[in-house]
């Protein structure tokens, strides 16, 4: 029997590149696809002379033909700088992307897997936030390419489902972090952790009282395996995150202490629309998949700590 095809796109990105090592170790057939707008072929290099591993550079927003079984839809800039940079891009990476991925789907009825975001909740007035909750998303703002370019497709996806029969799922990712993360990409958890190392200032945003649960990597690709393996009959949107909430400023010092920094910690003004809490109810994850995340931040960010240390002695 020929091993099961699958096809990740964004797999030479942080997420994308833990996501094609663990198929991989399945025996899996993995095409990673990326036009390392964010990803980077360091993330990859140790999978590229694996037999089963084949790297195509591609950008999701042009068609392309292949036969997969299975399709991570994983492409998209998801640190704030980046996808602001062009939003213009990151709105087609959305849009564009998403129906050629669910056509190339349609085409060869491969099962498909969307990577949607906490963001399609915007500045939450629920908390924590449950999957069915609507959102309050600012359409014309910095993070509308985004925000909105996530929630289009998951419109997409799900008229994909009813008016194509698609085999569809679709996963709201929250806050998530660990190895791999680019130094340079301008979330928090790199920018905090770089920052101590180099003994610069810890830059908080506005007071530091904003919150954000963070996921450890290990954890999210666990929960986004389950869900492509469910059963048909449960599509999502599902929440993956982790639900032990914290401020910034408690993120920054547990940084500074862990790292055993000499930085200080400065004030810069906070983005516009910046949202004010953000943290997830996962009641349906645990029900329906049995998932809940293992790793706690310290753990987390100890192994964070460990990789960027290692890169930072490299350079
Ligand atoms: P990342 O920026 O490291 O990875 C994105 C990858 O997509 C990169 O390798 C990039 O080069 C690639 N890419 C961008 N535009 C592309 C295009 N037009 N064609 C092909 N490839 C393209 O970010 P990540 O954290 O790994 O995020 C991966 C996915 O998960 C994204 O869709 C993101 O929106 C989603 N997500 C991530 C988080 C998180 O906290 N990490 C939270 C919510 C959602
Ligand atoms: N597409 C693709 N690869 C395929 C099949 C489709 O890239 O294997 C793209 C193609 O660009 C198409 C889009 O997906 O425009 C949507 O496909 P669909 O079949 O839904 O619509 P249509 O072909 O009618 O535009
Ligand atoms: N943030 C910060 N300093 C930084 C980078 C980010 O205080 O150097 C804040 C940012 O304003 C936000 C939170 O940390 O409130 C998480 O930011 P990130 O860009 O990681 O993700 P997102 O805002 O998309 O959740």
């Amino acid at each position: 029997m020929r091993q099961k095809r699958v096809l990740v796109t964004g797999g030479a990105g942080f997420l994308g590149s833990h996501l094609c090592e663990k198929l991989l170790a399945f025996g899996y057939d993995v095409l990673c696809l990326d036009n390392f707008f964010t990803g980077n072929k360091r993330n990859i290099y140790h999978l590229l002379d694996k037999p089963n591993f084949e790297l195509i550079r591609h950008d999701v927003t042009l068609p392309i033909y292949l036969e997969v079984d299975e399709i991570f839809n994983f492409a998209c800039p998801a640190s704030p700088v980046y996808y602001q940079k062009d939003p213009i891009q990151t709105t087609k990476v959305n849009v564009l992307g998403s129906i050629n991925m669910l056509g190339l789907a349609k085409r060869v009825k491969a099962k498909i897997l969307q990577a949607s975001t906490s963001e399609i909740y915007g500045d939450p007035e629920e908390h924590p936030q449950k999957e069915t909750y609507w959102g309050r998303v600012n359409p014309i703002g910095p993070r509308s390419c985004y925000d909105e370019g996530k929630r289009c497709a998951e419109t997409l996806f799900f008229d994909y489902y009813k008016q194509n029969k698609v085999n569809i799922r679709v996963i709201r990712i929250f806050n998530t972090y660990g190895p791999r993360m680019y130094s340079e990409d301008g979330r928090v958890v790199s920018n905090f952790i770089v920052q101590a190392l180099r003994d610069e200032d810890i830059t908080i945003y506005g007071a530091g009282s904003q919150t954000r649960s963070f996921c450890y990597v290990d954890d999210l690709i666990e929960g986004a395996l389950r869900m492509m393996n469910g059963p048909d009959n449960f599509i999502g949107p599902v929440n993956l995150g982790n639900t032990v909430e914290v401020t910034i400023s408690e993120l920054a010092e547990k940084i500074i202490a862990m790292t055993g920094s000499q930085s200080k910690i400065v004030y810069m003004p906070l983005p516009e629309n910046d949202p004010i809490r953000r943290k997830p109810d996962i009641s349906l994850a645990i029900e329906k998949l049995g998932w809940r995340p293992t790793v706690s931040l310290e753990a987390g960010i100890e192994k964070t700590i460990a990789y960027f240390k290692k890169l930072e002695t490299e350079k």
